[in-house]
């Protein structure tokens, strides 16, 4: 997986002509642009992230499986490191699997259960049950979650507590 600029923009900090259009496009975001010489800043090297999200509380680093771990660093080392360059706590998220990226949005609370329903004019929508102990346990606001995990998968989320 790559980053979202090329490296030698990641690395200088001054955004090539491919790199500078797909900012102006939209295919990229000031925020990815940010995450990747932040990382580079920090010495990780040779991983990349699919795209990476601002929210109230958080800079969400969206990637796959295998760079997890590498973003993270030794001890949460990197995390640290990257939440003081980015001014806010940095959580990472792997993106396989959709089930798997459910349960990370809304970790630690628990889960009980995903209800995938489709609809007759095609739509999928994603009922998730929160334990309602865990209410207190979400780190973002339900709605923001709600946004976020239906902008990844494009079906519309609802979240509910039992
Ligand atoms: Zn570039």
């Amino acid at each position: 997986m790559d980053l979202p600029i090329c490296d030698i923009c990641a690395k200088t900090g001054v955004l090539c002509s491919v790199c500078e259009t797909k900012l102006q496009r939209g295919q990229i975001s000031e925020l990815d642009v940010e995450v990747s010489k932040a990382l580079y800043g920090i010495g990780v090297e040779g991983i990349g992230f699919e795209r990476a999200i601002d929210t109230k509380n958080f800079v969400i680093i969206l990637t796959k499986k295998e760079d997890i771990g590498k973003i993270i660093g030794k001890n949460g080392d990197n995390l640290r490191l990257l939440s003081r360059k980015l001014g806010k706590k940095v959580r990472v998220i792997g993106t396989e699997n959709m089930r798997d990226t459910i349960y990370d949005f809304v970790a630690p609370a628990q889960i009980t259960a995903i209800n995938t329903v489709y609809m007759p004019d095609g739509n999928i929508i994603r009922r998730i049950k929160i334990n309602k102990k865990d209410k207190k346990k979400l780190r973002m606001d339900i709605k923001e979650i709600e946004r976020l995990i239906s902008s990844l998968s494009n079906d519309r989320v609802e979240i509910s507590f039992e």
